[in-house]
């Protein structure tokens, strides 16, 4: 084998499984409802499309932690959420978060705490960076977060000298914020912590308002955020980190891996970017929040019955029921139960066991954007509020997906 023997247990993730299950099905003329993509169903705003456009002609390579008028302009965007700990000098602008994350993990020297659930890289990137990873399993009571209790439990075992913990709130795959960010600042505090807040659904929080661990624990929280899911543009690869100065060591050494591994992000995007940051959004992200509270009350209301557990998500797209109670006897893991519903009614699914559930455990993650987000948008624009009729307009294969799944569970549990 040509492999390094610590990758070996690098696996392709269920998710891939489910989208090559997806395609084949789709080869075979049947129809596939796609709830298993993480993707912002909505187009970029026009003013930051024409901005792509007019700077298509930059070619430079700009500076690897970004180009400067853009990371004035994302400090000006904390500041107006009242992050005012960073400096422009603290922004760290690189071709998406994930690969900011990556260099992270490269660069740092310790442990990592993750809280199952997780979202899906950060466990794959610790194993590839050779980071010891520590999960704690959180509970539905809090939340699906972890609590300043399952900290303390879980610095019985892991007693590196140095510790991260990774937190994502509003959360991919609960949807579900958490509430408890100041007890748990204290706690991080009184223990040197260094806190990876990933934070690139906080403008799509849809429920109550955003906070950021950051306004409590700024000292060594990193602040992670960027264009793919607000701005719809995953596909364009521009995020953001903002490193405390008492971090300057992991920042400097970030550069020093960046600019060994891809020089700096694309230079167009960079431009557009400081558009994106500089105008005005709040009627797209009004209008775009609209759709998805109104999809995902819809959906926790049918979920949210006696034989299924489920929390209300206050952001993104996410929404993690738990069939535990009510298929346990048919199944003894959570990517068997998806691959199965997927058989039966071609609606796909990620599996808790992707986010860090042990596999008896039968959650899954479904994402509800299976919809023209253009068509959506341009309707909901002169609409105050949203109904029912509206989604089964606009968002057929939301609710035809969630009916597939109910009576599938209702069939499975008989
Ligand atoms: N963090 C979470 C929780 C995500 O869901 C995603 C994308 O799916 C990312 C980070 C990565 O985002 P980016 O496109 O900035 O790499």
């Amino acid at each position: 084998m040509n492999i390094k023997s610590y990758l070996t247990n690098l696996k392709p993730s269920s998710t891939l499984v489910i989208n090559e299950q997806s395609k084949e099905m789709e080869r075979q003329g049947k129809e596939v409802i796609k709830f298993g993509f993480g993707q912002s169903p909505f187009p970029v705003p026009n003013n930051i499309t024409e901005e792509l456009k007019k700077h298509a002609f930059q070619k430079d390579y700009l500076p690897v932690k970004g180009l400067l008028s853009l990371r004035k302009a994302i400090h000006a965007d904390l500041l107006r959420k009242s992050l005012n700990h960073y400096s422009v000098d603290n922004i760290f602008v690189g071709p998406g978060t994930k690969q900011l994350m990556f260099l992270l993990q490269l660069a740092f020297d310790g442990d990592i705490i993750l809280p199952a659930p997780s979202w899906v890289s950060y466990d794959p990137q610790a194993m590839i960076a050779k980071n010891k990873v520590h999960w704690v399993q959180t509970r539905i009571e809090n939340n699906w977060h972890v609590t300043s209790q399952d900290i303390e439990e879980v610095l019985k075992i892991c007693t590196a000298k140095n510790k991260l913990i990774i937190l994502n709130t509003p959360n991919n795959p609960s949807g579900t914020n958490a509430h408890n960010l100041q007890e748990l600042a204290k706690k991080f505090k009184e223990h040197d912590i260094i806190v990876l807040s990933d934070e690139i659904y906080s403008d799509l929080t849809f429920k109550g308002s955003y906070h950021s661990i950051a306004s409590f624990y700024p000292e060594r929280t990193i602040i992670s955020n960027g264009l793919s899911k607000w701005c719809g543009a995953g596909g364009w690869r521009l995020g953001y980190f903002a490193i405390p100065d008492l971090l300057k060591d992991l920042d400097d050494k970030m550069q020093v891996i960046a600019s060994e591994a891809y020089s700096s992000a694309s230079a167009p995007i960079q431009y557009a970017a400081v558009v994106a940051y500089d105008s005005d959004q709040k009627e797209f992200l009004d209008n775009s929040k609209k759709i998805l509270q109104t999809i995902s009350d819809y959906c926790f209301k049918k979920l949210n019955t006696n034989s299924i557990s489920v929390k209300e998500p206050e952001g993104g797209f996410y929404i993690m029921p738990d069939f535990t109670e009510l298929l346990k006897h048919k199944f003894n893991s959570s990517s068997t139960m998806c691959s199965q519903l997927l058989l039966d009614t071609g609606v796909a699914v990620l599996p808790g066991s992707d986010f860090g559930f042990p596999e008896s455990q039968l959650l899954f993650r479904l994402s509800f954007v299976d919809f023209d987000g253009a068509k959506f948008l341009q309707y909901a624009k002169d609409k105050h509020s949203l109904t029912e009729q509206d989604i089964q307009q606009f968002a057929p294969k939301v609710i035809n997906g969630i009916k597939k799944i109910l009576d599938w569970a209702g069939k499975m549990s008989a």
